[in-house]
């Protein structure tokens, strides 16, 4: 398993784009107040789950004990979840790349003539851009989660791994409706909304050649494909279609069936503010001998594209204990003001700036770990404890240190600046000597009127830098 040397092409990158997608959401009050809004009963539907602080962090504790337990095995776990799927019947494949990803899924496709694939939710099938793929290669994509299927019928991006349309309002989804489902009426009632795009879907799930679903634990001893969901789409994606394929990263592995309750129990509670999910579907193999129903053929795609840069240091590991929550997201107060989509990267908000670099690399994801107060707040809500404030000042590191040969991260070094890191080295120089500091500032005092008026983004808002007349020490001898 080696990291991604080459970077794919993206249709959906972060790039230089990301202060004035930033801007434009800041400067929206109706959006913004939405998003509090959002975030806000996110918030308080979590904190209402975790009501007894002590056992929170025993939890919390038991959830991080699990999954580095498991990612310390996971070479040896990912041969042994192998050999039980093959067993049970899943085929299994493994892909490097995000094309690597879409050409197995899409080659799948084909062999079975597929004309219409059901999606059920799956970050990882944002993350290949698979849609763009099957619509490139004449296969249908459809969406079956119902902010998916709002995001996608509005040709968008989720803005939220949990929640894909929460930044849509019900008028927004109404209008959305009304213009692209044929026949239908608009209202605004957010149960018939919800019955009308069901009553699209389970036509389709019915037509549907082919199922795809994402995967949120795969458990290793049992050779058993675990997903968790609210709608029922994901059981009718991975039940009524004869093949089913499931996409997962290479992390999402557990050893035991064990080790699945108290994750579960944190990710749900951490992620919506349920007890438990309204499913959970265990998969154990293709439609057996005599049996009724269920697909002729599962498949698992077990995709790298980049993890395993992330798995080679012991900090940058710790990323990959992730369980998608979204719960440092809902408490950042940076994504609660900016949105998903002014990330630019499928995965937004505090995961996103920790996860993104090692995906897309540090030369496109270089300012992503700037945009943070570093206030704490996602590290303290992770429910497996990954030190997101930590990461992202190494990551700050790799990006603006000087580049050197074999780096951890490719892109190592992408925001480095000479200039700017001369003025630093000369700024530490200065201040280890105490005559060259009293020097330094004396120079200061007297010459401040040489200080440029226009000093970059600082003066934008704020007024130009400079040293006081009269420094601290001549003001206190005059004082003597
Ligand atoms: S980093 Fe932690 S809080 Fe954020 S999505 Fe992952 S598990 Fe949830």
């Amino acid at each position: 398993m080696n990291a991604p040397q080459t970077p794919h092409a993206l249709h959906f990158m972060p790039s230089a784009g990301f202060r004035a997608r930033s801007k434009e959401v800041v400067d929206n009050p109706f959006l913004r107040q939405s998003f509090r809004g959002a975030m806000d009963f996110l918030m308080s539907k979590r904190a209402a789950q975790f009501p007894d602080p002590v056992e929170l962090e025993t939890l919390r504790t038991l959830g991080e004990q699990i999954r580095q337990y498991n990612l310390g095995k996971l070479p040896e776990l990912l041969v042994q979840l192998e050999s039980n799927l093959t067993r049970n019947g899943i085929q299994v494949h493994w892909a490097e790349t995000p094309e690597e990803a879409n050409q197995i899924i899409l080659g799948l496709c084909q062999k079975h003539s597929a004309k219409l694939m059901v999606k059920g939710k799956s970050m990882v099938s944002e993350e290949i851009e698979l849609n763009h793929a099957a619509e490139a290669a004449g296969i249908d994509a459809l969406e079956s989660d119902m902010g998916e299927y709002i995001v996608q019928l509005a040709h968008e991006k989720p803005s939220h791994i949990i929640m894909p349309a929460i930044h849509k309002t019900k008028e927004q989804i109404a209008k959305l409706f009304h213009e692209n489902v044929p026949g239908v009426e608009y209202t605004d009632n957010v149960d018939a909304l919800i019955q009308i795009g069901r009553n699209v879907l389970r036509e389709k799930f019915l037509e549907a050649d082919v199922g795809l679903s994402g995967v949120n634990f795969a458990v290793a001893e049992t050779g058993t494909l675990c997903l968790v969901e609210n709608e029922g789409n994901g059981r009718m994606c991975t039940t009524a279609p004869a093949v089913h394929i499931a996409i997962t990263g290479i992390e999402k592995i557990v050893e035991k069936l064990d080790h699945i309750p108290p994750l579960y129990s944190l990710l749900t509670r951490s992620a919506t503010g349920q007890n438990i999910s309204t499913y959970f579907n265990m998969i154990s193999g293709p439609r057996k001998a005599g049996e009724k129903d269920g697909p002729q053929e599962v498949h698992l795609v077990l995709l790298d594209n980049g993890r395993t840069q992330a798995y080679a240091d012991e900090q940058l590991r710790k990323t990959l204990q992730c369980i998608r929550c979204g719960a440092c997201m809902n408490h950042c107060p940076v994504y609660t003001r900016i949105g998903g989509h002014a990330y630019g990267t499928t995965y937004p908000g505090p995961i996103g700036k920790i996860i993104s670099p090692h995906m897309l690399g540090l030369e496109a994801t270089a300012t992503m770990a700037t945009a943070s107060s570093l206030c704490g707040a996602c590290g303290e809500v992770c429910p497996v404890k990954i030190p997101i404030p930590e990461l992202l000042m190494r990551l700050r590191e790799e990006s603006f240190s000087a580049p050197h040969e074999n780096p951890t991260m490719r892109g190592q070094g992408a925001g480095y600046n000479a200039t700017v890191s001369a003025i630093w080295r000369g700024w530490a120089w200065v201040y280890r000597s105490p005559a060259l500091y009293r020097l330094a500032t004396w120079l200061g005092s007297r010459f401040n009127w040489l200080m440029p008026s226009k000093q970059g983004p600082w003066t934008s808002v704020r007024v130009p830098l400079k040293p006081a007349p009269k420094r601290l020490r001549d003001m206190l001898k005059e004082r003597a």
